[in-house]
């Protein structure tokens, strides 16, 4: 038997058994990656890719109808450049990956892969803004960076990524905190709306928030294990920037001020939520709206005369309605059927000699598995509110298991307790100092995912030292 003939796809490990198994044997078998050859790189097949770039879509799209302009910057920054502001450098120091040579020569400064781009834009904007007419400037770029960190897997952790990040100059703080809230809720909106993936909004603390940072806004979301993974982060950079780069402008009166930075980026780690929220023991499931695929029609024995031009007929009818495919290969049903719910194409249309005869399809739901007989004639109506239900289903699920695993801890003994019997976020209060959080994280391995916007006081003292509480705080174990 061919390799491509084979009558089963190859079996994925139990989530139950060993989640991290299964995520690997799910990114491998549905076609979504390949490992590179480089330890911790890969390669994102086409199929990953055309998942990727339907969510590049949407961001890009948004990214656009709130006045931002794609740009491009150099892979590569000067050593000396990455030195002028002193917090961004010391976060990123351990992950940056040195050019020494070009060609036989040794350089005469250490380049660094760009970790991320705050200092190239920093220097640009130095040069190009003057005035407040100048003022803002919203930039964003599609691009890879590469951080070398010491234990990976495909999407969540590599040594290169894929990636937008948005940076912006402003004449006010406030404008630039707006502009940071503003992006936080085009990644929520993309989460919820598109990926189906509920998340939780708010701030990082001061340990977590990123390198450079005045403050760092954060979506989280929960996996099916109960780990946490930062889904998407914007950044008030405050004037730290404009100081370091003497990026200042002119404003009405003459008066010479800094800019207000931000810069966000979400990357294809969102990848790793959409598998780890939606998938299951038979594979991917995408939610449709970012589906390559929306509906894959599978002939049932197409060798009778008629059922493949029938099967063609309405892929053509259908094709400017949904995103639609036909697998007319001499396959077996039973291959294609384990195959397209392995790659998690929310639709499977069946459509067999009998169906011909009846005026009928069979339409099959990944999520659901729910199979139902709908006539030819009422396939435009009911196709696309079909893919409409399992978009809010896959929605409603995720939303039941954050809200079904949320738990609240007064003290340490709930708090571990909650650790491990419902994994997912645990809501405590916190006193604000850095050692308690530091504890938490050294005696449970969870780290504070965000202060949410929305306070709730569940508690008077620290779950931690039983001082008096700050705030409330989401915890986690994370990716
Ligand atoms: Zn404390």
């Amino acid at each position: 038997m061919g390799k491509n003939n084979k009558q089963f796809v190859e079996k994925i490990t139990a989530m139950e058994d060993d989640f991290a198994q299964w995520y690997t044997d799910v990114v491998k078998q549905a076609e979504l990656v390949d490992y590179g050859t480089v330890r911790g790189t890969m390669i994102i097949r086409p199929y990953g890719f055309a998942i990727w770039e339907n969510i590049r879509d949407e961001l890009d799209k948004k990214f656009k109808e709130t006045g931002h302009s794609n740009v491009y910057f150099p892979l590569f920054i000067p050593e000396s450049m990455l030195q002028k502001e002193k917090d961004h450098i010391e976060g990123f120091a351990p992950e940056v990956a040195w050019v020494t040579h070009g060609g036989d020569e040794e350089l005469a400064e250490r380049i660094c892969v760009r970790p991320t781009s705050e200092v190239l834009f920093g220097e640009y904007y130095a040069k190009n803004i003057h005035s407040y007419r100048d003022l803002p400037k919203l930039y964003n770029q599609w691009s890879n960076v590469v951080r070398w960190e010491k234990t990976t897997r495909p999407f969540l952790r590599s040594l290169e990524f894929l990636w937008q990040e948005g940076h912006t100059s402003h004449a006010t703080r406030e404008d630039a905190e707006a502009e940071t809230n503003q992006m936080l809720e085009i990644y929520a909106d993309v989460c919820e709306n598109y990926l189906a993936v509920p998340v939780l909004r708010g701030k990082k603390t001061e340990s977590e928030k990123f390198a450079g940072a005045h403050y760092t806004l954060t979506v989280e979301s929960l996996m099916h294990d109960g780990k946490a993974l930062q889904s998407g982060t914007s950044h008030y950079l405050g004037t730290g920037f404009a100081e370091a780069f003497d990026i200042t402008y002119l404003d009405e009166n003459g008066e010479q001020k800094p800019v207000h930075q931000t810069s966000w980026g979400m990357s294809t780690r969102i990848m790793g939520a959409l598998i780890m929220v939606h998938g299951d023991n038979r594979g991917l499931i995408i939610p449709p709206r970012i589906a390559p695929t929306q509906a894959m029609i599978v002939p049932v024995a197409q060798h009778k005369e008629g059922v493949l031009d029938k099967a063609y007929d309405l892929r053509d009818r259908l094709q400017n309605l949904v995103w639609i495919d036909i697998d007319g290969s001499d396959k077996k049903p039973g291959w294609k059927f384990n195959e397209y719910e392995m790659k998690g194409i929310p639709i499977r249309i069946e459509l067999g000699p009998k169906d011909i005869e009846n005026e009928q399809v069979v339409l099959v739901r990944r999520d659901t598995g729910n199979k139902e007989f709908v006539q030819l004639s009422e396939l435009e109506e009911r196709l696309p509110a079909l893919l409409e239900e399992v978009q809010q289903n896959l929605y409603d699920g995720a939303l039941a298991h954050l809200e079904e695993t949320m738990t609240t801890a007064v003290d340490m003994d709930q708090f571990k307790q909650a650790l491990d019997e419902t994994p997912g976020f645990i809501k405590a209060m916190w006193c604000g100092d850095e050692a308690c959080e530091e504890k938490i994280k050294e005696e449970t391995s969870a780290t504070s995912r965000c202060i949410p916007f929305e306070q709730e006081k569940v508690s008077d003292s620290c779950v931690y030292c039983g001082r008096k509480a700050k705030e409330m705080v989401y915890w986690a174990r994370a990716y």
